[in-house]
């Protein structure tokens, strides 16, 4: 089977590295927020461009983290997708805020700045754009909107480790830049954590506060926080992995230029990235009238293709009929039917690019 996305592939890549990492947390002993987070949130701050970076439990807390320091919480809105992971909106919840979920651009999925207006009350408190699939959103039009209203921009870049708009790092545009290590993402840990992003001292200073207890000093609380921290091993795997990032996200670009030059002409929609972006592709997402025939003929061919996201949030159980109106979100629901992730990472040989295409361009008409 060729899997959609495939972690073990990275650590058999990079296996010496990560192994002597892992060893020598093991060997200091010291297992929560140590030098290796310090390190790795300095190593990713100059990555990204940004002064400050925070590590934390997970890309849900994250976004939780960066609400709260905010100060966003019950009575308030907060504007974002329907199309996109649950954990965005769900993060929304945990502060007590309400989501307002509002619609994509037809073209590449991502938020969509002309419904930002009908979307506004005098409750917003901020927008969530979510930088899909490894492309970032309209982050001008958004941020001058938000600019225009007094609202904070939360970037949700979970999908878009090292991806760039207008030649600079998404995560560093908004007031806070949020991210998953989850181990697929395409910077990926060995478990769950996270990071936040800013410029802005006193948001790190209060994050840095709530991700433990609201602890400035150990065992007293100055506000009240949580816990949500990461952990030595995880950052120490990371840094090893942040050396290979931007020549992993070349390869799934390369991967992706192959799959649009073997698909061209096909009967799939391929997806489209805007020239002002550099796409990190997280997932290639075809589209398609027939798509579960289609996942149905590729899982035949030992092809695995995953949905991203086949309910979307305002038609699931636990939110449906609660956020959003249905009929403002049109392009979402139509997307939900019709997406399909073609297998893209970044240790995926030429011989299964080649399957893959071969395996989309027989689907047969008879079907269609
Ligand atoms: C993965 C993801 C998250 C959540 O990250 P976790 O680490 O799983 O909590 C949030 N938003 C988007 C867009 C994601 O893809």
């Amino acid at each position: 089977m060729i899997l959609c996305c495939n972690p073990q592939a990275q650590y058999n890549a990079y296996q010496k590295e990560i192994d002597a990492a892992i060893g020598s947390v093991l060997r200091v002993g010291w297992y929560i927020l140590g030098q290796e987070v310090k390190t790795f949130e300095e190593e990713f701050a100059a990555f990204l461009g940004v002064k400050y970076a925070v590590g934390c439990g997970s890309g849900t807390e994250a976004l939780h983290l960066s609400l709260a320091a905010c100060g966003i919480g019950t009575g308030d809105e907060v504007i974002t997708v329907s199309h996109t992971a649950v954990a965005t909106v769900a993060a929304i919840e945990l502060t007590g805020a309400t989501p307002v979920l509002v619609d994509v651009r037809p073209d590449c999925l991502t938020l969509d700045p002309n419904t930002l207006g009908r979307a506004l009350t005098s409750r917003t408190k901020a927008i969530i754009p979510v930088h899909l699939y490894g492309q970032a959103a309209d982050l001008n039009s958004i941020q001058s909107f938000a600019r225009q209203h007094g609202l904070r921009v939360i970037e949700d870049c979970c999908q878009a480790h090292g991806a760039t708009y207008s030649g600079r790092r998404v995560g560093c545009f908004g007031d806070l830049g949020c991210f998953s290590f989850y181990p697929t993402k395409n910077l990926g840990a060995v478990g769950d954590g996270g990071m936040v992003v800013t410029n802005d001292p006193e948001l790190a200073e209060r994050l840095r506060l709530l991700r433990e207890y609201g602890w400035a000093k150990r065992y007293v609380s100055h506000i009240p926080g949580w816990n949500s921290r990461l952990d030595e091993l995880q950052a120490a795997v990371l840094r090893v992995k942040l050396r290979y990032l931007d020549i992993d996200n070349e390869k799934r670009r390369q991967i992706a230029k192959a799959y649009s030059e073997g698909l061209k002409d096909c009967h799939v929609r391929l997806p489209v990235s805007r020239p002002e972006n550099l796409h990190v592709y997280h997932l290639y997402v075809i589209r398609s009238q027939e798509r579960d025939q289609l996942q149905e003929h590729l899982r035949k061919k030992d092809v695995g293709a995953l949905i991203h996201y086949p309910v979307p949030v305002h038609q699931q159980p636990a939110y449906k009929g609660r956020l959003g109106n249905p009929d403002a979100l049109q392009v979402t629901e139509s997307a939900a039917q019709e997406v399909l992730s073609l297998p893209i990472y970044p240790e995926l040989g030429e011989t299964e690019i080649r399957t893959v295409i071969e395996a989309i361009r027989v689907f047969p008409a008879t079907t269609r």
